[in-house]
């Protein structure tokens, strides 16, 4: 019969991994970290991804786990022991700081958060500061910490730092930046299609890897091959969809700021950001998200201009090819930064749909902020 070939690997599925004999078993576990013992520790599918993700994040070695959350809560698992201090940026994901608020401090673990927009982190590093997070741009807010800085000062001090690099995925390399770890929420544009939860984490060397790998294998953090061959799928469009979200959202961003309802557009990429000099210094492109403050943001002006949209979805997370809308009250999972109270921001994700309606379904959004309805000005 002739050869059958395809373009994409085939997804392997499993939960028991066949051994050639006795010792192939006895010695199983030496292939934990390049090879394989059961479905849930890998397969080829995951390693596939695997290999593509640790190139996309310039990185030695990836593992890919359950979901962004994970990423990031088994680095801190893996690497931080009771008594030791952890210092995190307050921009960081909420549900992260969520975490480290009630279970973290229940190994003995001391949190602390800084200002998202730090140039550095020297006078609060202790002997005992274990990891520090950073989360370049803030998923809403988009500040910018001082990366370059702030990795020399924590190496200096014995700590080792993670990245939150959902946002810079595929247009940035945090390890240029002195980063050890770097966790991505793969939910966002390596899935591209909003149907699955998954994340990654990216080392700089074999041993980081190994403590992950063995951590990930104890936890139990198996992950599906099914949503590992979706990602594997949607990976050669990243870089044409993530330069056309990009563009768009640019575009949209200028528009936005010109509307006299528009108070602030959040969007690192345009040259009015405070924090341009360092997006233009970590980044090679932007991504879809921006978020906007707008003047009459009260709970009742917003509430208005959300309940109307028709090419945006109101949900939580981005990345997809879909165009979502979510807000936040900018104060609400803020430990430090100060924001002004009761304020509304709303994040808008660009999706591909057609440009005109997206901008149109936008500006009439932005109509209705503006109607009179004066109990609230
Ligand atoms: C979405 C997101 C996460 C969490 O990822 P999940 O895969 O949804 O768990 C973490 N960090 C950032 C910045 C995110 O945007």
């Amino acid at each position: 019969m002739q050869p059958y070939r395809q373009l994409n690997a085939p997804i392997y599925r499993a939960s028991t991994v066949l051994f050639d004999d006795f010792d192939g078993m006895l010695k199983r576990m030496d292939q934990l970290y390049d090879g394989y013992v059961y479905g849930g520790f890998g397969t080829p599918t995951t390693r596939e991804l695997e290999e593509k993700i640790a190139s996309i994040e310039g990185g030695t070695q990836s593992l890919v786990v359950p979901s962004g959350l994970a990423a990031l809560t088994h680095t801190l698992l893996t690497f931080c022991n009771s008594g030791e201090h952890v210092l995190v940026a307050d921009c960081a994901y909420p549900w992260l700081k969520v975490f480290c608020k009630t279970r973290l401090s229940k190994f003995g673990i001391d949190v602390e958060y800084f200002p998202s927009s730090a140039d550095s982190i020297a006078s609060r590093l202790r002997p005992e500061t274990r990891v520090v997070v950073l989360e370049s741009p803030g998923s809403y807010t988009m500040e910018i910490q001082e990366i370059d800085t702030i990795t020399a000062e924590a190496h200096e001090a014995g700590a080792l730092v993670v990245m939150d690099n959902s946002w810079g995925f595929g247009i940035s390399n945090m390890f240029r930046h002195g980063i050890d770890i770097s966790c991505v929420a793969l939910s966002k544009y390596a899935s591209g299609s909003g149907d699955l939860v998954l994340g990654s984490i990216t080392v700089k060397n074999d041993v980081l890897y190994k403590s992950l790998k063995d951590f990930a294998a104890c936890i139990g953090a198996a992950v599906s091959s099914e949503d590992v061959y979706l990602v594997l799928r949607s990976l050669p469009s990243l870089q044409v969809r993530m330069s056309e979200h990009a563009r768009r959202a640019e575009r949209i961003s200028a528009i936005l700021a010109s509307r006299p309802e528009v108070d602030e557009v959040f969007n690192p990429a345009l040259p009015t950001s405070p924090y341009h000099a360092r997006f233009k210094r970590y980044f090679r492109s932007s991504n879809g998200l921006i978020t906007v403050r707008f003047k009459n943001n009260s709970l009742s002006n917003v509430r208005r201009m959300i309940d109307g949209f028709s090419v945006f979805g109101i949900g939580l997370s981005w990345g997809s090819t879909h165009s979502l809308l979510s807000f936040s009250r900018s104060s609400a999972s803020r430990d430090v930064d100060k924001m002004p109270e009761g304020d509304y921001l709303v994040r808008f994700h660009i999706g591909l749909e057609d440009f005109e309606k997206i901008l149109d379904d936008l500006n009439r959004g932005i109509d209705r902020l503006s109607l009179d309805h004066d109990e609230h000005r």
